[in-house]
């Protein structure tokens, strides 16, 4: 039996084993005869032997971008500590040899009505490409820390240690490393604003999710539909709440569903080098910045840990991060970069 439930707008499936085993059966029969038009092709297992190297990627330097980012306070779509934060963030991608372009677009306060100035991040390597791949995170943080009960907690200032920082910290980290990285794609780096501008617990009311995500695909089908651009992307992934100490990072189903192949081969990736934290087992169904690009035509998953403890709690603080999860997810992605590939089928 399965239900759905609403948890702080993010619909959330809680299968239980036998739902777990149903679900991993009716993908299987589905990947065997179904592969959607869009879906990507990678090389899969048939070429697992071909070695994965990833970056040599720096966890406690990616930790202390993620202080850095949190000393900022919290980020809020709109607030000047999110436009301080995308600028130091445009700053470091350039330093690190990325053509950067903001993506700005305006929203709607759901509390005064008033309008709300936000922009994603495009940070990109070998824009001449026309074969792309993105990496993308949201960098805003949630404006209250929903998930408390007490309310002299919820209004604690909301940091988004994990839900926000970590993923623009790996990014930053991973940035050091791509101008050197053998990769055959054009490689964007995306940070998404406006992913939670959602106040309190019922989401039709108080806000909307994603934003961001939503805008970049509108404006990417935009372009291909006017025949413009001529670099198409090929997948993307999706990385939210990879910094908690005691990582675990299951295969989200709504990846599975739309990009299963993508999927199997990141977790393959993340096995030939020994990335304990992704489990090959079926998680949660998450609702995240990857549906939008899905629908844009782009194969995305979402690799995120759910079973993080302080998730919209005051507590997801830099105290509860970890350096290793970081790296890790930063070698996985960056092996995944570098391993060769064959174009995606459309
Ligand atoms: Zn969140």
């Amino acid at each position: 039996m399965e239900t759905v439930e609403p948890v702080g707008g993010w619909r959330i499936r809680k299968s239980g084993l036998v739902g777990g085993l149903i679900l991993a059966a009716g993908l299987l029969a589905v990947g065997a005869f179904f592969i959607p038009a869009s879906s990507w092709v990678g090389l899969g297992e048939a070429n697992a032997a071909m070695a994965a190297t990833p970056a040599p990627i720096d966890g406690k330097r990616a930790f202390g971008y993620l202080e850095t980012i949190c000393a900022i306070g919290p980020r809020i779509a709109g607030s000047e500590a999110n436009a301080k934060q995308r600028q130091m963030a445009a700053e470091h991608f350039r330093a690190a040899g990325a053509k950067v372009r903001e993506q700005a677009f305006e929203g709607v306060h759901p509390l005064d009505g008033g309008k709300v100035q936000m922009a994603n991040l495009i940070a990109s390597w070998h824009p001449e490409r026309t074969r792309r791949v993105l990496i993308g995170v949201h960098y805003d943080t949630r404006p209250h820390a929903d998930e408390e009960t007490a309310p002299a907690r919820q209004r604690l200032p909301f940091l988004g240690a994990n839900d926000g920082a970590a993923g623009v910290a790996l990014l930053m980290e991973i940035a050091n490393h791509l101008t050197d990285l053998k990769t055959s794609w054009g490689v964007d780096l995306v940070l998404f604003d406006g992913e939670e501008l959602v106040y309190g617990r019922h989401p039709n009311t108080q806000g909307q999710y994603f934003l961001g995500s939503k805008e970049f695909a509108r404006a990417y089908v935009e372009e291909q539909d006017r025949g413009k651009p001529d670099y198409q992307y090929e997948a993307g992934i999706v990385l939210d709440m990879i910094g908690g100490k005691d990582l675990h990072l299951p295969q989200e189903p709504n990846s599975l569903n739309l990009a299963y192949n993508l999927v199997r081969d990141v977790w393959s990736v993340a096995r030939q080098i020994n990335a304990r934290s992704f489990k090959v087992k079926v998680g949660r169904e998450v609702m995240d910045d990857h549906l939008a690009l899905n629908n844009a035509g782009i194969p995305s998953i979402d690799i995120i840990d759910f079973d993080y403890p302080f998730w919209h709690k005051a507590d997801d603080l830099p105290k509860n991060c970890s350096a290793d999860s970081l790296a890790e997810v930063g070698r996985v992605v960056t092996a995944w970069l570098a391993r060769p590939q064959r174009r995606g089928r459309r």
